[in-house]
């Protein structure tokens, strides 16, 4: 049997066929997910599909063609975004947005993006079907390069339409065989000097929505399908150095040491007791560690380590960085090395407006289900579209809370449930202003 098979059947396995109501199909959804698995398919049964590659156009080339048999309008942006089209009653009202990417980590897995974007395509698939057509426009959309797998960045798409980041820094990218930006672009049919293009007029959307698997254990651990996501946790990394004296560790007595290791070990273990005073969503990790000479007979002069903080709130997690960077100084001096700190990320968080976490619970109770609110500590083109529009972002369960790995799942039952959340809360929507 082909993949495409096997996947199919797993999806079907244990699927409740009592979901497929008010025009959504777990059949067809399952059929999607399965056909996109198979571009840039991996010996492990991953999936590969950097952003701007060959494998990300032809996945988005499937959706478009399931775009206009959904009835919608298709139009690409000169960022690569794709946007299938559904005009409202009142066609001038600004539109709702709801989607995700096709693009993915080496070696990922096919729920993280391609969920969302099937999701948001089965809500005008199931109004079509139904003969249903809201009063405002809504869009489905696919952003280029979210996972940022080939330039170590993402989000190259959804600030395309928003209009952030330089076109300038951009520029200067080169993916890891060496190939800018630039020509990147180029053998996608793209071109960069008309990147800058994609902006679109924030007036023309109300609202972006996204649907997410959750790349963590909540919600299963509260076996619920989907959850309310309360805000995007904004990243800030800080790299640190510790600056010693390196000499030879025979040699050297102990009371006459100035060594980057033993300070910078002392601030790692500090570090991961200081979130929680600050907030219950903080985190921060420190998951790289470069160490100078690194021989087994020296003392380490030199360390520099990288810090990840983030919090779904910027004034407690501001409040994190500035402890952290206060007690780097006190163990420093303790230990008679030095320490500096470089920023070489500071994203602000994206909180979800109160009024609309309420409309997607009650979105969620129209289904019989339990709403559960959760952070999202990873970032997604919602964090990006969020800093000047409002989105809304549901999370559907995993399974094991696995993600970036060819064993991500989530079973097609929750991602049906979500598919009915998120169209339910889109009608809500059409009421409004
Ligand atoms: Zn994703």
């Amino acid at each position: 049997m082909s993949w495409n098979g096997i996947f199919y059947n797993k999806l079907m396995e244990s699927y409740n066929d009592k979901l497929n109501y008010g025009g959504v199909s777990g059949e067809r959804l399952a059929a999607r997910l399965a056909a996109l698995s198979e571009i840039g398919l991996t010996a492990d049964k991953g999936s590969n599909r950097p952003g701007y590659s060959l494998e990300e156009k032809q996945a988005k080339d499937m959706v478009a063609g399931w775009m206009e048999d959904a009835g919608l309008v298709v139009h690409h942006d000169e960022a690569g975004n794709v946007f299938g089209r559904l005009a409202g009653k009142h066609n001038h009202l600004p539109a709702i947005l709801s989607g995700s990417h096709v693009d993915s980590v080496p070696n990922g897995g096919h729920f993280d993006g391609p969920l969302g974007v099937l999701a948001a395509l089965e809500v005008a698939q199931a109004w079509k079907d139904k003969g249903y057509q809201p009063e405002k426009p809504y869009e489905v959309v696919i952003f280029s390069d979210e996972e940022g797998a080939r330039f170590n960045g993402g989000f190259n798409g959804s600030e395309g339409m928003m209009g952030l980041g330089s076109l300038e820094e951009k520029m200067k990218l080169k993916d890891s065989e060496g190939v800018s930006f630039e020509e990147v672009l180029k053998k996608v049919g793209l071109s960069a000097a008309q990147y800058p293009e994609a902006k679109r007029a924030k007036e023309t959307i109300e609202m972006f929505v996204e649907v997410h698997i959750e790349q963590g254990k909540r919600l299963e651990k509260q076996n619920l399908p989907c959850g309310i996501v309360t805000g995007i946790a904004g990243p800030c990394w800080l790299e640190v150095t510790f600056t010693g004296e390196a000499g030879h560790a025979g040699n050297t007595p102990m009371n006459d040491r100035r060594d980057a290791l033993v300070a910078a070990s002392e601030f790692i273990t500090k570090i991961s007791t200081l979130p929680s005073a600050v907030s219950d969503s903080a985190v921060a990790t420190v998951g790289k560690l470069h160490v100078e000479p690194n021989g087994v007979n020296v003392i380490p002069g030199k360390v520099s380590l990288y810090v990840d903080i983030r919090d779904i709130h910027k004034e407690p997690r501001d409040k994190l960085i500035e402890k952290i960077k206060q007690t780097g100084e006190e163990i420093a001096a303790n230990h008679g090395t030095t320490v500096a700190y470089y920023e070489t990320m500071r994203v602000s968080p994206v909180p979800i407006e109160e009024k609309t976490q309420e409309l997607m619970e009650e979105a969620i109770r129209s289904q019989g289900l339990t709403p559960s609110c959760l952070p999202s500590g990873a970032g997604h083109d919602a964090m990006v579209v969020g800093e000047e529009i409002p989105v809304a972002m549901l999370f559907t369960k995993s399974v094991n809370g696995v993600s970036h790995h060819p064993d991500e799942w989530s079973e097609l039952s929750d991602c049906v449930q979500t598919v009915h959340v998120l169209k339910s809360f889109v009608e809500k929507l059409q009421q409004g202003e």
